[in-house]
């Protein structure tokens, strides 16, 4: 694990998420709006969708208009739906956004990744969201086993990992799977990891 933590530092130490937003509740709405999406594509939706909308606005919003915006997304009729009723909820909450699991899952289109991304990023807290990226590079190295699935792949990070670590190594394992540990034809010669790496000795 120290060896994954050094590795990582050298390669990005200075991680940032690649979502842009003004404030917490574009933030919440850009991380609702990145599932089965890259971020490139959401930061040009949310840069439209907030030049015409603020929560407020966001709230009474027609639906087909939204449609129109979020169309260069996947799933943009049900995201447009779920965006209008976080605004309606966030506005009954006060304009507070949750800070936990339990009640930012009861968010529509929050789901435990999601929730954990926005307790990372806006509160803080020490979460490993599990995407595709770090599903698949915690399968390679052996931290966690083929069959498992993203919660327990998270809670496998989380015991193996030091808390204070997770909130950046997150961020570090997103920028590595995209650049280095890719999907296909991960760029096995030139990673450091790959004396302790199972998928580079299996190959
Ligand atoms: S050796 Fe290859 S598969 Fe293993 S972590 Fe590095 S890039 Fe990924």
């Amino acid at each position: 694990m120290n060896k994954v933590i050094n590795y990582l530092d050298k390669l990005y130490p200075n991680p940032k998420p690649q979502l842009n937003s003004n404030n917490s509740f574009e933030f919440l709405i850009a991380v609702v709006l990145s599932a089965q999406c890259t971020d490139v594509k959401v930061n040009k939706v949310i840069k439209v969708l907030f030049e015409k909308y603020d929560i407020n606005s966001l709230a009474f919003a027609k639906i087909s208009d939204l449609e129109q915006i979020l169309k260069p997304l996947g799933m943009y009729r049900k995201k447009s739906i779920y965006i209008k009723n976080i605004a309606n909820k966030i506005i009954d909450n006060n304009y507070i956004i949750p800070n936990n699991m339990k009640d930012l899952i009861k968010l529509d289109g929050v789901g435990r990744k999601v929730a954990n991304v926005v307790m990372a990023q806006l509160y803080n807290k020490s979460c490993m969201p599990v995407d595709t990226h770090i599903l698949r590079i915690s399968k390679r190295l052996g931290i966690a086993n083929d069959k498992d699935n993203a919660y327990i792949v998270e809670k496998k990070l989380v015991t193996v990992f030091s808390e204070s670590k997770l909130n950046k190594l997150h961020l570090q394992l997103i920028s590595f799977g995209r650049q280095i540990c890719t999907a296909r034809k991960p760029k096995c010669s030139e990673c450091e990891l790959k004396d302790i790496c199972i998928y580079e000795k299996k190959s």
